[in-house]
């Protein structure tokens, strides 16, 4: 009965890892995927994880029951404290509904299907380019998928003008999809006035903000700088939407935790909205898995394991930001043609490095270096003994 089924392309993201393993070269190198390796090129596991872990192991009380539809009431809690911040007046009153969803991709998805299902305007603006996903997950949420322009090619910089053309173009209401911080796949964010340019002029068409905060303390290494865009949103008294993920600053992968929130005018309101998106999520997966939002609570309430999450959390930061000095100066050192500078301005996990498709094939085949075809490479894939190996693919590649 399945014979007619037609053959799937493989994901453009998790396709590089597929090919990367089908090559027996040693000295392969894999900077497609987005997540975080050491020095050593291994995975990492925060210590600090490790610790809150051990404390649930050993806590007997601890039961494996079904969580609530919406997850861990610590947990999200702690989760839009984190977002928000501690003195949000929004949190304060009591207008948020914050519910724990399946890390990042989930989370958009339920925000995606409650906006479909419960707001009055169905377009979502995304940016161009953005994570690849965002397309998918909005379509099948039920949302008409618009983009609006954000990186300029030429400068390998953020399109401003572009960009507020767009937004302004868009019909009053319609939802617009922000990259909190660490915009992926450019490493392109809006400077604070900018921010605060896009604010008014959303604000001033009653255009929805929905953030997806996926590298929150990932990109400058300070949590709070992180939120800096969501906070100006949220303290202008307006109403949006944020999802925030525990893959990247908790290094939680494979757990699957994170956090949607709906900040609305009104409790009263928050506590419908909160009635509704329960009844999106029962439907699609019940409720949400314990361990990794138990591990996320731990730490989060506990104000030693906080302080050291926050710096081993900076750590990271810091070998993302230094791998990007280290690959800027192979690539001077080398007299590799062009401007190479955007590696150093870009922020957070990747570089989208302005290669194109021909010339990241090209570096596949002849030095067995794999990413994105759009040129995008995630620096956290990167050490130090792997920059030359890099820089000298890159100067092949500009130089054929
Ligand atoms: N949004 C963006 C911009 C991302 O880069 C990612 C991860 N690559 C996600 C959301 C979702 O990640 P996850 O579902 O693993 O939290």
């Amino acid at each position: 009965v399945f014979a007619g089924v037609v053959r799937a392309p493989e994901d453009p993201i998790l396709g590089v890892t597929v090919a990367y393993n089908k090559d027996p070269n040693p000295n392969k190198l894999n900077l497609g995927v987005g997540a975080y390796r050491t020095e050593e090129g291994k995975p990492l596991v925060l210590n600090v994880v490790r610790r809150a872990e051990q404390m649930l192991v050993n806590d007997p009380s601890r039961v494996k029951e079904y969580l609530p539809i919406i997850g861990l009431a610590d947990f999200n809690k702690l989760s839009a404290k984190l977002i928000f911040g501690a003195d949000s007046p929004a949190i304060k009153e009591n207008r948020v509904t914050t519910v724990q969803c399946l890390s990042g991709t989930g989370s958009l998805r339920v925000g995606g299907e409650f906006l479909a299902r419960h707001y009055h305007e169905r377009t979502i603006y995304v940016p161009s380019p953005t994570w690849g996903n965002h397309l998918k997950v909005f379509a099948i949420a039920g949302l008409s998928v618009k983009t609006y322009r954000y990186y300029n090619p030429e400068t390998r910089g953020l399109d401003f003008q572009g960009l507020l053309e767009d937004l302004s173009a868009a019909p009053s209401g319609a939802i617009i999809l922000l990259h909190a911080c660490a915009h992926n796949p450019t490493g392109v964010d809006p400077t604070v006035e900018q921010w605060e340019q896009i604010r008014q002029l959303m604000r001033s068409k009653a255009l929805l903000p929905f953030f997806d905060s996926a590298y929150q303390g990932f990109a400058s290494g300070s949590l709070d700088t992180d939120a800096q865009s969501v906070r100006m949103f949220v303290s202008d008294g307006g109403e949006c939407l944020a999802a925030q993920s525990y893959a990247k600053n908790m290094g939680l992968y494979g757990e699957r935790v994170g956090a949607l929130s709906i900040v609305c005018k009104t409790s009263d309101i928050a506590s419908r909205v909160e009635s509704q998106l329960k009844l999106v999520i029962r439907p699609m997966y019940s409720n949400p898995p314990i361990h990794g939002a138990s591990i996320v609570a731990a730490i989060l309430k506990d104000s030693q394991l906080y302080n050291e999450w926050t710096q081993e959390l900076k750590a990271m930061a810091d070998r993302i930001i230094s791998m990007r000095q280290q690959l800027f100066d192979a690539l001077q050192a080398r007299g590799t043609p062009g401007d190479w500078s955007h590696i150093i301005k870009q922020i957070g996990m990747f570089t989208f490095t302005g290669l194109n498709a021909k010339q990241v094939a090209f570096m596949t085949q002849e030095y067995h270096i794999y990413m994105t075809s759009d040129g995008r490479i995630s620096m956290a894939g990167l050490s130090s003994q792997t920059v030359p190996l890099l820089a000298d693919a890159i100067h092949a590649a500009v130089s054929t």
